[in-house]
């Protein structure tokens, strides 16, 4: 029989087919290997074949030159641009406003074969502070409503280049997936006056089915009712619904646990592609009671085919318990 499991925050519901269940060594995975590229805009020596960089951690030299650790540079193919105003117009029924916002690129290291789980700690940690640093700035712009961080890791996942980097899209509007989390997170916090994730917590720490790591200040889980395979979110146990308010201290707390878990899934997983998505409270919005800001890490194992579009429902061949056992014994 499948199981069909309710996100506790948005309420989705998703099917895990314990039938067709399947271990890790039942996935066809492109594993990820980063060659080398002579032509890659974004390693060191090439800073004149991005766009002149918006922010850089130099140790001293001169912008748009060698000696950088981690380099933001606008999109080249920008999804939506800074300049302008915003204006909103209709027709009848149909909303549409102008591409107002910001496509940034985080070139996360100047060696092209690193990744995110071979890279030091404290390089990694450097990334989240060039996220932060990001969204600080961008913030101050009253039109922006949302900011979305995610990385898209190997070609499978939407990554154009190999060379290890995330985006930021900062946008006018808050983006459905982001408003359904926002939505249940607040309708539990008016019934119960507490965070879900908090209680989320709580509970896996409590029951230990589905915690695959956990450090003083965060927790890797697989949720109750993942919609991916292996999906894995991680929490910090300080509540606070914004990334860009984090300490210095949960920063390379939560780089210890990014490259743990990455390290967990490339050993477990073949070294999958994946998507890296950060979830925080929107620009303008007071959800610093009800909200609580996390990472979701999604290895890119399966496609997603009619039954999803056509629903909005997912089927899932791996459930949580098993996922979260296969990675918490991983040995690294
Ligand atoms: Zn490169
Ligand atoms: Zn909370
Ligand atoms: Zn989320």
């Amino acid at each position: 029989m499948a199981d069909l499991r309710k996100d506790p925050v948005t309420g989705r519901w998703v099917i895990i087919s314990t039938e067709r269940q399947k271990r890790p060594s039942d996935f066809q995975i492109d594993t990820i290997v980063v060659k080398p590229d002579e032509l890659c805009p974004f390693c060191e020596g090439h800073e004149d074949k991005t766009p002149p960089e918006i922010l850089a951690y130099r140790n001293g030299s001169p912008p748009n030159t060698r000696g950088w650790d981690v380099r933001v540079v606008p999109n080249k193919f920008p999804a939506l641009r800074v300049e302008g105003t915003l204006d909103r117009e209709g027709e009848g029924l149909f909303d549409r406003m102008n591409g107002i916002g910001a496509h940034e690129v985080i070139i996360e290291t100047p060696d092209h074969t690193s990744t995110m789980a071979t890279m030091s700690e404290g390089a990694i940690e450097k990334v989240f502070w060039a996220w932060r640093d990001r969204v600080l700035d961008l913030k101050q712009d009253f039109r922006l409503r949302y900011i979305v961080v995610f990385k898209n890791h190997g070609a499978p996942a939407g990554a154009s280049l190999e060379h290890s980097h995330s985006q930021l899209i900062a946008l006018p509007i808050v983006p459905r997936e982001m408003s359904e989390e926002l939505d249940g997170a607040r309708r539990h916090f008016q019934q119960k006056e507490r965070c879900v994730f908090c209680d989320i917590i709580r509970q896996e720490l409590r029951d230990r089915l589905r915690v695959i790591s956990e450090s003083a200040d965060f927790v890797a889980i697989a949720p109750y009712a993942p919609r991916f395979p292996f999906e894995t979110w991680l929490l910090p146990k300080r509540h606070a619904s914004k990334f860009e308010d984090a300490s210095r201290g949960e920063y390379a707390g939560l780089a210890r646990m990014v490259k743990d878990i990455l390290q967990r899934m490339n050993q477990t997983l073949l070294a999958p592609p994946y998507n890296l998505i950060v979830h925080s409270s929107p620009l303008q919005e007071n959800a610093g009671e009800y909200y609580h800001w996390h990472l979701e890490i999604m290895p890119k194992l399966t496609r997603v085919a009619g039954f999803e579009w056509g629903t909005g429902f997912y089927i899932n061949p791996t459930g949580p318990e098993e996922s979260a056992e296969v990675l918490r014994k991983t040995k690294l």
